[in-house]
C-alpha cells in the first residue's frame, strides 16, 4: 500500500509514499525502546550538543524543506522559509533543556528528600497536515531533550517534509531509532501509537472528534495524552480601538495558511456602533491579500491542501450563503478558494463550527457583556484578538475570555518560548514554552535515610 502525493497548487502527482503497516509499526517502536535507554544514560550536555548539531543540520537546509514544504502543502514560500527556521529555533531554544532539569530537594524529618524528572522511555507524536513540520517539532524537540524516543505519524497527505527532518537527525548524528518518522494511516498507525504498550505518551494534534479517539484508546491504558484540536477564535473589536490597523490585519488572523490554522480568527465579532465603518475597511484589506502561487516570494495565500479539504469548505459558502464580500483566487488546477467573508446569524453553521479554510464570519455586539457571552458561545478556545485602546477593558477581556492564547492589538502567531494550548475542547495540556519538557516526564521522588 502507498499514498499518493499531490501538488495542492497544479494538482501534479509529486511522489508515493510507502505506508507502514502495524507489524512495521511495532518493530519501529521496538527499536526506539531500545534507543531510548542509551540515549536517556548520555551525559545531559551529550544530548544537549546532539541537539544543537540537529539544529545546525536544520538551518542548512532550511531552503530545501520549505521549497518541499511549498510542493507537499502549497504553503507560500516566504511562510514556509519561516516554518523551516521555526523547527530549528524549537530544536536550539530546547536543547538548553537537558542541562536544566531540574529536579527538587525538599526538607523532610529523618533525612533527604529528592525529586528526578525521568524521561517517559518511548513518546508517539501524530500530527496534522495543515503545520507538518512546525508542530512536529513543538513535540519532538522537548521531548527528546528530556530523554525520550520519538516515533512520529505525519498526516497521511503531508510526509515530506517530516521525513526529511528524521533524516537529517540522523546526519546531524543523533542514534539510529531515536526519531523515527512512520508515514502512513491514522486508523492503522496513529491508532498503533495508542494501543502499543511501550509508547507511553501520545501527543496528537488534529480534529477534535479524532482526539476524542485517542483519549479514549489512551485511558485504556492510563497513557499519558496532550491534545491540540479546533478552534473557532474569536477576534473582537471595539469601537474605542485603532480600527484602521484591526481592520488592516484582520485577514492576516484568519486567512494565514488559507485559513487552515486552528488558532484562525475565523470570528470577528465588532462593536455594533462601528460595525459599518470596520465592514467599509475591511473590503479593501481582504480584496489586497494575495493569493496565487505559492513559489511567488509576494504570495501571502496559497491552495488548500487537497480536493477532499476545499469540498469540505465549500460546503460553508453554499450559493445563497450571506456573502458580504470574496478576494481573489487563481482559476484552473489547484485546491484555490478565494478569501470569502459571510455575515450569517449568531447561531448559522458557519458562525459556530470550525470551517478550517479562507472563510471569516462577522457579528456585531453590543457591549463588553455581550462580546464575552458570544466569545465564549463555542466548545472551543484556543486562541483569540481584542482590540481596544482601554487597558482596563483589554485587560478584563482577556481574563474574561475562554482561552488558552489571546492578543490584544494584534494577532501574535505561536512563539516557542510561550505556553500554547486550548480550553476546553481545544486541547488538554500545553505546548511549547519553558515547561514543555516537563511533559514528557515523570516526577520521581526518592527519600534517602540518613543516620544522625
Ligand atoms: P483531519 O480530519 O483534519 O484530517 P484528523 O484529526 O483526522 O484531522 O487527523 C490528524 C492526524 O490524526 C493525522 O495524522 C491522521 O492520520 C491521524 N489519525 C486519524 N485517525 C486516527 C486514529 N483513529 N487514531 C490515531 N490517529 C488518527
Amino acid at each position: 500500500m502507498s499514498l499518493t502525493l499531490i501538488n495542492p497548487a497544479d494538482e501534479t502527482v509529486i511522489t508515493e509514499i510507502d505506508e507502514f503497516d502495524v507489524p512495521r509499526t511495532d518493530a519501529a517502536i521496538a527499536r526506539a525502546a531500545v534507543a531510548q535507554k542509551l540515549w536517556a544514560r548520555l551525559a545531559p550536555a551529550g544530548r544537549a550538543a546532539a541537539l544543537r548539531r540537529f539544529a545546525d543540520v536544520v538551518d542548512a537546509h532550511v531552503e530545501e524543506l520549505a521549497l518541499l514544504e511549498v510542493r507537499n502543502s502549497g504553503h507560500p514560500v516566504s511562510q514556509a522559509r519561516w516554518e523551516a527556521g521555526h523547527v530549528r529555533d524549537v530544536l536550539e531554544y530546547y536543547a538548553a533543556a537537558p542541562e536544566r532539569l531540574f529536579g527538587k530537594q525538599i526538607p523532610v524529618a529523618g533525612g533527604l528528600d529528592l525529586t528526578f524528572a525521568e524521561p517517559l522511555g518511548v513518546v508517539g507524536i501524530i500530527t496534522p497536515w495543515n503545520f507538518p513540520m512546525t508542530i512536529a517539532s513543538w513535540g519532538f524537540a522537548p521531548a527528546l531533550a528530556a530523554g525520550n524516543a520519538v516515533v512520529l505519524k505525519p498526516a497521511e497527505w503531508t510526509p515530506l517534509t517530516s521525513l526529511r527532518l528524521a533524516a537529517l537527525a540522523l546526519e546531524a548524528g543523533l542514534p539510529e531509532g531515536l526519531f523515527t518518522v512512520l508515514p502512513g494511516r491514522g486508523p492503522v498507525v496513529g491508532e498503533r501509537l495508542v494501543t502499543n504498550p511501550t509508547v507511553r505518551k501520545v501527543v496528537f494534534t488534529g480534529s477534535t472528534v479524532t482526539g476524542k479517539r485517542v483519549m479514549a484508546g489512551c485511558a485504556e491504558q492510563v497513557k499519558r495524552v496532550t491534545l491540540e484540536l479546533g478552534g473557532k477564535s474569536a477576534n473582537i473589536v471595539f469601537a474605542d480601538s485603532d480600527l484602521e490597523k484591526a481592520a488592516a490585519t484582520a485577514p492576516y488572523g484568519v486567512f494565514e495558511n488559507a485559513g487552515q490554522d486552528c488558532c484562525a480568527r475565523s470570528r470577528i465579532l465588532v462593536e455594533r456602533s462601528v460595525y459599518e465603518r470596520f465592514m467599509e475597511l475591511l473590503e479593501p484589506a481582504v480584496a489586497g491579500v494575495k493569493v496565487g502561487d505559492p513559489l511567488d516570494e509576494a504570495t501571502e495565500m496559497g491552495p488548500l491542501v487537497a480536493r477532499g479539504h476545499y469540498e469540505k469548505v465549500a460546503s460553508y459558502v453554499p450559493d445563497d450563503a450571506p456573502v458580504a464580500f470574496r478576494g481573489q483566487a487563481p482559476s484552473g488546477p489547484g485546491f484555490w478558494f478565494p478569501p470569502t467573508v459571510l455575515t450569517p446569524g449568531r447561531t448559522d453553521r458557519s458562525a459556530t463550527e470550525e470551517i478550517f479554510g479562507p472563510v471569516v464570519t462577522v457579528l456585531p455586539f453590543d457591549d463588553e457583556a455581550d462580546a464575552i457571552g458570544l466569545a465564549n458561545a463555542t466548545d472551543y478556545g484556543l486562541s483569540g484578538s481584542i482590540w481596544t485602546r482601554d487597558l482596563s477593558r483589554a485587560v478584563r477581556m482577556a481574563r474574561a475570555v475562554e482561552s488558552g492564547n489571546l492578543s490584544v492589538n494584534s494577532h501574535s502567531s505561536v512563539r516557542y518560548s510561550t505556553p500554547f494550548g486550548g480550553f476546553k475542547q481545544s486541547g488538554l495540556g500545553r505546548e511549547l514554552g519553558p515547561d514543555a519538557p516537563l511533559a514528557f516526564t515523570e516526577t520521581k521522588n526518592v527519600f534517602l535515610a540518613i543516620d544522625e
